[in-house]
């Protein structure tokens, strides 16, 4: 068993309701503004947030914080090496330290560049660099109830129209992001990695794998597709980077950290065009942005990733949370992806028009109910689009009980039960750039 527990406690209170409605009121009815301490399950993101083990705070008691030559870089270094199979590393503060770096080296204007789904810093640095970021979802993956295994897919057809349009010569990268974030974390299967490396290989283009998830993508793979039931994680982890040219990692995610990132090269080229990219954005290529000691954190946390132990917790927890959703009737995205549940709010709160935001009213109560932080990705985030009104609960790594989870289904639940006196919201304030106005835009009750 994965024990949870750790040399430190902190105590949650849920405020009562009349505070909840005051704080909710005064954060603008955007859970972004609302303060930690007055949320008591906090599902906004799993970026981050979650808790590091005995050992990795160990290991950042004695951490190098040298400028060049750390040995907390060389001890990063060797697990990135050892867990996935990259000799040379770029490290950076935090994933997107990681795109920047990479795709400014790899993007010129007028490209265009295919992944199975952005996620949304890679979208907005395909763009910085002039290229126009293409989403090709395999077919199915909009559609919220079908079971198929693999929903986080590429659809490689979709990208060789995409060459017969635009011309191979246009497309420098292929980009495979596991699992996909933006389709509900759905796993990525090893046959569809394999025959986007020999597409990559087709159009001379460089094969991106985005690792964020690596680790919980693997446990998928060995879960659900032949031949790999007998395999461990960890080196089915390395085997799907095997195919990759080069990779980005946020250590947020599978990395176990709280902060930092790296890209990884096998091209002795690319690797000093990164490096000096990232001297000038990051820092020196021996910390890029982090500290001796998150480093050593990441150095650890990438090798705890794909222990089988945590991983089965790890995966085994977010898809008790959905089936706990599901036993209350709360209509969710399935299958369970790896690091979320995502509630269909459409479905939710089905007399909520899409105009008065039916993710971020469910989002609003949720916290109104509960004092549970989830946070909406349909309409409100993604500003004309049709996607579903989803919201979104992810799971911190190491971090909540089983009792969080009922809490959550009982909240989710409450609400559904009231659902018809549910309003919509409409924005009252927000950021010029659109793109980012789920971040800080202000709102009321219709
Ligand atoms: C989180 C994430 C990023 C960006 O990483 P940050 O550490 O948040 O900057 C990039 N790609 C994917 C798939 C992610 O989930």
């Amino acid at each position: 068993m994965f024990s949870y527990t750790s040399a430190m406690a902190s105590s949650t209170e849920l405020l009562s309701r009349d505070e909840r409605e005051e704080r909710l009121e005064s954060a603008g009815y955007n859970v972004f503004n609302l303060a930690s301490e007055d949320v008591f399950v906090d599902l906004l993101t799993d970026s981050g947030t979650g808790t590091m083990s005995d050992t990795q705070w160990a290991a950042m008691m004695e951490a190098d914080e040298a400028y060049a030559g750390s040995e907390s870089f060389l001890a990063l270094e060797t697990a990135i090496a050892e867990v996935m199979g990259f000799d040379r590393v770029v490290p950076t503060h935090q994933g997107r330290g990681a795109e920047n770096v990479l795709y400014g080296c790899l993007i010129e204007v007028g490209d265009v560049v295919p992944n199975n789904t952005h996620f949304d810093t890679t979208r907005a640095h395909v763009a910085e660099n002039g290229g126009d970021p293409v989403d090709c979802p395999v077919e199915g993956a909009g559609d919220l109830d079908s079971e198929d295994p693999f929903k986080g897919n590429l659809d490689t057809e979709c990208v060789r129209e995409l060459a017969d349009d635009v011309g191979p010569e246009s497309i420098p990268a292929v980009i495979l992001t596991i699992t996909n974030n933006s389709v509900a974390g759905q796993p990525v299967s090893m046959a569809n990695i394999e025959e986007t490396r020999d597409l990559a290989d087709e159009l001379d283009a460089t094969f991106v794998i985005d690792a964020c998830r690596f680790a919980e993508n693997a446990l998928f793979i060995r879960e659900r597709e032949d031949g790999y039931a007998e395999r461990s994680s960890a080196e089915i982890a390395r085997e799907q980077l095997s195919h990759a040219d080069t990779i980005v990692m946020s250590g947020k995610k599978d990395g176990l950290v709280n902060v930092g990132g790296f890209v990884g090269v096998r091209d002795p080229d690319l690797f000093e065009r990164a490096k000096q990219r990232a001297i000038l954005y990051e820092g020196f290529s021996t910390y890029g942005g982090m500290a001796g000691r998150d480093m050593a954190a990441m150095a650890v946390g990438l090798r705890e990733a794909v222990s089988e132990e945590y991983l089965t917790a790890r995966i085994g927890q977010v898809r008790a949370l959905g089936e706990r959703l599901r036993e209350r009737n709360v209509p969710i995205y399935t299958p369970v992806g790896g690091h979320a549940v995502y509630i269909d709010a459409g479905r939710a709160l089905p007399h909520v028009p899409d105009e008065e935001f039916p993710g971020q009213a469910l989002v609003c109560e949720l916290y109104r109910e509960g004092g549970v932080r989830g946070v909406e990705l349909g309409g409100f985030a993604f500003p004309n689009t049709d996607r579903p009104n989803l919201v979104r609960l992810a799971l911190p790594r190491r971090t909540y009980h089983d009792e969080h989870l009922d809490h959550v289904a009982e909240t989710a639940s409450a609400v559904l039960e009231r659902g018809e006196e549910v309003r919509g919201l409409e924005v009252v304030s927000e950021p010029e750039n659109e793109a980012l106005r789920h971040f800080s835009a202000r709102l009321k009750p219709v």
